[in-house]
């Protein structure tokens, strides 16, 4: 097998990747660096982010009141020294964007503008019309260019971390058009690989966001943090589970049941107050406005439609003018997915699977418990999201922690000393045999797009907006059992050049293992916090569960579970309240 020996490996070059890469350059340019991604950079899926990144800039704003927004949207469940961190750098990162060409939309005066965004009781979302994940993209992208110590591998899949004597050494990836597995010996790796959306049926998440860098990281013996907390978006085109971004109700949309009524004034968002409403209604934080979403279906206020039941927002009173300059990907992509134009009429919508808050355990420096192993963005779990993340501040997330994630990889790199080659070879050859394996065995009887689709249906059924002990035990069961089948999966394709029916295979692998930590960690959870919501265990219960669950690996059996302190440094635990005077 072909090595490529590099000092630091990045593996995802969406917007933490990149980020990372561009840290790793600026702190010493003679470390090389390999960006591997299995999608040219552009088409990761932060390109699809549409709504905006918070931080603090207006003179009536506060770092403290960033701070506390994020921590009561996360239902405490936040490291507060990460938070606290996350909100003091997160401006200078939106500044240093602006120097490197990002197209901020501006006010009148020229200054940067924000709109106010769900769970934030202050507008502070820097946005760049409805296309925000795009612009910041490519001002990363362009950015990176001039690193001449960037060496980029496009559609270059990862499959295995290399793991020797306590410490990640690098990782194998095969080159999807020539089928060739290539060996990245490394003295750091930072996983930058994104979320995992497409465990479920009905997701925002692009197609590859099969949540593969968890799995690299679980089975190499890093826990998977705070897995139970999937967050619904409450606004997803129904049939595709395109996003209509929170950007709507941030300039003014409003939610209507069947009747017309605004409901969420019924489920503790508050009166409908004048505009702007910034301290709830339509911008709640997203687990509550998904959950009354459930509610009013249950009550049959929602609306019946062939892609299931749906609620409408409503943007009619924005006028074409506003809708056009500040949300002109929105009235797109409802005219053409949903067939109604959001000028003249109301577009239907129903909670969608967005974003995962839990992901690879890591310190603030972005460290893993293994020596050499970094992670940022979405794949990590940090944790600034707590139980529910607040719209907005993935994007900011990302660059603040891939920034972190790279200079501490450099430091890492100064002192580590050179991988064993020999141990990585022998590792490679496994990586090498398990993926042969898939293409020499006559025995396999189990096809990728069915287990998928168990998978999909068993994860929404039972670990969906609510989850009670029999519908998450039913999704235990079905993933262990769906995890055993995998061992008999049948490739279709035996062809080497851009083989997806390979990679498929590889990401429903991965998929699996992660559903598995979600149902055991939302089946052993007994309580009610932010995104789980437990019809059997309905209060919150700070006594037993202020803590991060974390997903230990253990071969063929479900993972171990076990519990960690949360950070609190500030913020005591108290009641979520919105629609109030709070600040
Ligand atoms: C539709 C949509 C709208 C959103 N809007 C907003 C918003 O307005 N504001 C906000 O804050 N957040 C938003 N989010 C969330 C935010 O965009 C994401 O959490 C964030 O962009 C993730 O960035 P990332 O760099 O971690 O991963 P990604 O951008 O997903 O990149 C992952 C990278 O990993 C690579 N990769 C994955 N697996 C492998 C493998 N096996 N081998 C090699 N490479 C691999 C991919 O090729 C890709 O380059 C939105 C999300 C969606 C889906």
């Amino acid at each position: 097998m072909e090595v490529i020996k590099t000092d630091v490996a990045i593996v995802g070059a969406g917007g933490a990747g990149l980020r990372a890469a561009i840290a790793v350059a600026e702190a010493d340019p003679s470390i090389e660096i390999a960006l591997i991604s299995k999608v040219y950079p552009m088409r990761s899926h932060t390109c699809a982010a549409e709504g905006g990144a918070a931080g603090v800039i207006e003179s009536d704003d506060s770092l403290e009141y960033h701070f506390n927004d994020t921590v009561q949207g996360g239902d405490w469940l936040t490291d507060q020294d990460a938070v606290e961190l996350f909100v003091n750098t997160i401006p200078k990162e939106l500044t240093q964007m602006e120097h490197w060409g990002c197209p901020w939309s501006r006010k009148e005066n020229g200054d940067v503008a924000v709109r106010p965004f769900g769970g934030m009781k202050i507008m502070r979302t820097w946005f760049a019309a409805d296309k925000t994940g795009f612009h910041m993209l490519h001002t990363l992208f362009q950015t990176s260019l001039q690193f001449p110590s960037i060496k980029r591998y496009d559609e270059f899949f990862s499959t295995d971390l290399m793991v020797d004597n306590g410490r990640c050494t690098g990782v194998t990836a095969i080159e999807m058009r020539s089928g060739q597995m290539r060996l990245f010996q490394a003295k750091a790796v930072i996983l930058c690989t994104g979320g995992a959306g497409r465990i479920y049926p009905f997701t925002t998440n692009g197609a590859i966001k099969t949540g593969d860098g968890w799995g690299m990281a679980y089975r190499a013996g890093v826990p998977l943090k705070d897995m139970e907390f999937v967050q619904y978006h409450p606004t997803g085109l129904p049939g595709s589970g395109i996003l209509l971004t929170e950007g709507c109700r941030g300039e003014g949309g409003i939610l209507v049941n069947k009747d017309g009524y605004r409901y969420l004034q019924d489920y503790g968002m508050g009166p409908p107050d004048p505009w702007p409403r910034l301290k709830a209604m339509e911008l709640g934080p997203r687990d509550r406005l998904s959950q009354a979403f459930w509610h009013e279906q249950k009550k049959g206020n929602t609306i019946p439609t062939q892609w299931g039941d749906v609620v409408h927002l409503d943007m009619r009173h924005l006028g074409e003018a506003k809708i056009d300059e500040r949300l002109p990907l929105v009235r797109d992509l409802a005219s053409s997915y949903v067939g109604t134009d959001p000028v003249t009429s109301l577009v239907p919508v129903r909670p969608v699977v967005h974003y995962m808050m839990g992901g690879i355990h890591t310190d603030i420096d972005a460290a893993t418990p293994l020596p050499g192993l970094y992670a940022a963005g979405e794949c990590a779990c940090v944790s600034i999201n707590g139980a529910n993340r607040l719209g907005s501040n993935s994007l900011g997330e990302l660059l603040v922690f891939g920034a972190r994630a790279g200079r501490h990889a450099v430091e890492y790199v100064r002192s580590a000393p050179e991988p064993n080659a020999a141990a990585l070879e022998k590792q490679g050859a496994e990586a090498q045999k398990r993926i042969t394996d898939l293409f020499t065995r006559t025995d396999g009887t189990e096809r990728v797009a069915v287990l998928r689709r168990e998978m999909n249906d068993a994860m929404e059924e039972g670990c969906g907006i609510y989850r009670d002990a029999n519908t998450t035990k039913m999704s235990c069961d079905k993933t262990t059992e769906l995890r055993q089948r995998f061992k008999r999966i049948n490739l279709e394709d035996k062809s080497n050049v851009y083989n997806t029916d390979l990679f498929q295979c590889l990401e429903l692998g991965n998929m699996l293992d992660c559903a598995e930590t979600i149902a055991q960690s939302a089946f052993q959870r007994q309580e009610s916090r932010g995104s789980h919501q437990r019809l059997d265990f309905e209060a919150r219960d700070d006594s037993k569960y202020l803590k991060h669950s974390m997903a230990a690996y253990n071969g063929d059996d479900p993972p171990k579970i076990d519990y960690l302190d949360v950070v609190i440094t500030k913020s005591q635990p108290a009641e979520r309240v919105y629609g109030g005077e709070q600040k």
